[in-house]
């Protein structure tokens, strides 16, 4: 199992974290799994102030797709709002389409690329699906489980890095597509990690029951 997302409470405050916990992290085994063709993830919550959690230099998995073993990052989390694009009720998005495109034209952000979902790794709002939503249920209450973090193999593509790249990363001149390809890919895929085509994976998890189950989706 390779460490892929460590998040402390501290950090992000909105995480509800189970009692007693105050760190989470997901590992994943770093190989194509059934479910998706995509490594499969292991969520656990931690108490930090634990004495007997020590940190260790993980080992690197022999022989597993190397797109599969994150490099290390460091997180500078940054809170944007979100609104439904894909699970965006029907009925609504009939009675919205005609504003989108009008917005659209008046302005050239487009509700899907720009404005609803982000791309990139990310805690809560909605899965940037790439495929119809396919929302799992908890096996022990069959609630319907909430988006508990992504992992995405990049931060914006063509279209989307116009609202969601970052500002700390926009460059001072130019666009970030004129970088050198190396900076980009610093920026882009910082961790350099390569799920299905450029895709991410979703967890999620239930909140209702003390044992925290979980689930995951694979990206194509
Ligand atoms: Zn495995
Ligand atoms: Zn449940």
């Amino acid at each position: 199992m390779v460490p892929v997302v460590q998040l402390l409470a501290a950090d992000v405050p909105e995480l509800p974290f189970p009692d007693g916990a105050d760190v989470l992290q997901v590992l994943w085994c770093p190989f194509d799994h059934e479910e998706g063709y995509a490594p499969r993830p292991q969520v656990y919550w931690w108490d930090g102030s634990r004495a007997d959690l020590e940190p260790t230099d993980p080992p690197r998995s022999d022989g597993a797709h190397h797109q599969y073993l994150p490099d290390p990052c460091v997180l500078h989390p940054e809170r944007v709002a979100e609104y439904p694009s894909w699970d965006l009720p029907e009925h609504l998005h009939d009675a919205l389409e005609e504003r989108f495109e009008q917005v659209e034209e008046e302005t050239g952000w487009s509700y899907e690329y720009h404005l609803s979902v982000a791309d990139g790794t990310k805690v809560g709002g909605y899965p940037a699906w790439s495929q119809d939503p396919d929302w799992p249920h908890c096996p022990r209450c069959e609630r319907r489980m909430d988006h508990l973090l992504s992992v995405d193999s990049a931060e914006f593509d063509g279209e989307s890095w116009r609202t969601w790249l970052a500002v700390e990363d926009t460059p001072a001149v130019g666009t970030v597509w004129e970088l050198p390809y190396e900076e980009r890919k610093s920026i882009q895929r910082a961790a350099d990690l390569l799920l299905g085509d450029l895709a991410g994976l979703h967890l999620f998890t239930c909140t209702h029951c003390p044992d925290r189950p979980y689930a995951h989706r694979a990206g194509a």
